[in-house]
């Protein structure tokens, strides 16, 4: 007969092992979730679609010949299995045949997200496909950390940029210290940064005062309120409007002419 003492131990041995087991399942179901920091290959979809597509499979990884991309393992930020780069380890170098987009069966990556989008979103992308339209992440300047907004002449981050002169460019200033030189500050435009992370990797400061971000994190959104007539395609957003004042919707030719006009739109 079972002691009652053994029978505790059982019990607190099996507690264990079920312990045990949820913890190993919690860890592999956290691993199968995205990091919010996670830098996908060129030509991803969008994040939670992206997860969902992925099979896993690696060819992407096996295509590139930089080493770039990684799976990720247990343990890593990444979701189980899926593919990401560390720019500060190793960049995308932009493959003009981009290898890594085409080899993926699943269509997690996608060689039309490598068409640049028509301002009218609702048009087809019909663009030619080219890897300087990849959006991978974007790069992102801590200014207290940048040597060159503190003085110092660096343009390592400008000049090892693919799209050099267009995705950062040097903003002259005078230096405040000797009132003679200039300091040539970096700034990224986010029109072109494609988030390849060569800025990042190239960056000469301990931690990198540039690096990357995904997109979503990077950016803000000024919204639909704000209109800025002297920015191309900004009045676009007008047809997103709907005025509505006890119950009555305005059109958008109304609220063009309110804008133009002093009058009051509602009487
Ligand atoms: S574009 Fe080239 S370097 Fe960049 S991830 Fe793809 S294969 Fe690697
Ligand atoms: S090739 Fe496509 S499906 Fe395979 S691991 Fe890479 S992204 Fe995922
Ligand atoms: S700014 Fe940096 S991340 Fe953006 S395109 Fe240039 S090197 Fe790549």
């Amino acid at each position: 007969m079972t002691s009652r003492r053994e029978a505790l131990k059982k019990l607190l041995n099996s507690a264990m092992v079920v312990g045990g087991g949820g913890l190993v399942w919690g860890n592999i179901a956290k691993a199968s979730q995205s990091s919010p920091v996670t830098l996908r290959p060129p030509g991803a979809i969008e994040e939670n679609k992206f997860i969902q597509a992925c099979i896993k499979c690696g060819k992407c990884v096996e295509a590139c010949p930089y080493d770039t991309l990684k799976l990720a393992t247990i343990g890593e930020t990444s979701a189980l299995g899926t593919p990401y780069f560390e720019p500060r380890k190793v960049p995308c170098y932009l493959c003009t045949n981009y290898p890594c987009t085409e080899a993926c069966p699943s269509g997690a990556l996608d060689l039309k997200e490598l068409q640049k989008e028509s301002e009218d979103k609702s048009e087809d992308k019909s663009e030619e496909i080219n890897i300087e339209n990849a959006r991978m992440g974007l790069a992102v300047i801590h200014k207290e950390s940048c040597i060159a907004f503190g003085g110092v002449q660096c343009d390592a981050c400008y000049r090892a940029c693919p799209l050099m002169g267009k995705a950062i460019v040097l903003d002259k200033e005078v230096n405040e210290f000797t009132q003679k030189h200039a300091n040539l500050k970096p700034v990224v435009n986010s029109d072109y940064c494609t988030g390849c992370g060569i800025c990042e990797q190239v960056c000469v400061v301990e931690k990198a005062a540039i690096f990357i971000l995904p997109v979503e994190l990077a950016t803000g959104n000024v919204g639909d309120h704000y209109i800025r007539s002297w920015k191309e395609n900004d009045e676009s957003k007008l047809k997103n409007q709907k005025l509505i004042e006890e119950g009555k919707d305005t059109d958008v030719e109304s609220a063009i002419d309110y804008l133009n006009s002093d009058e009051e739109l509602f009487e």
